[in-house]
């Protein structure tokens, strides 16, 4: 399962994502995200495209070498997130062996 450390800041920048613009609040928020737990409140019936794992099977598993290889993109848009809005490094997702 992809390591997603919960920075939360995927759910809080959406508006270039085609498949969430209806859940746009008009600043680039889910409507679904909660800002105060940091999470999603339709965790377990969220879209497809907020599933890494999903996605590979459904969309991306011809485009890469493996699923480590789409973890690794997956993990540089996540910690590119976390470096343009300067959150605690302890978030940065890792991805191993
Ligand atoms: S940006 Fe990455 S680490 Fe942060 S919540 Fe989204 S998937 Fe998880
Ligand atoms: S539906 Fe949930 S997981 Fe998907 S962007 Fe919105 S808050 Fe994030």
């Amino acid at each position: 399962m992809f390591p997603c450390t919960g920075c939360g800041l995927c759910c809080q920048n959406i508006s270039t994502v085609a498949e969430l613009k209806e859940l746009d609040l008009g600043n680039g928020v889910c409507k679904f995200f909660n800002k105060i737990k940091n999470n999603c409140e339709v965790y377990d019936t969220r879209p497809d495209i907020c599933r890494v794992d999903k996605m590979f099977d459904i969309k991306y598993i011809d485009h890469f070498l493996s699923k480590k290889e789409f973890y690794i993109e997956n993990a540089k848009v996540c910690n590119k997130l976390q470096t343009d809005f300067k959150i605690e490094h302890t978030f940065k997702v890792i991805i191993g062996d």
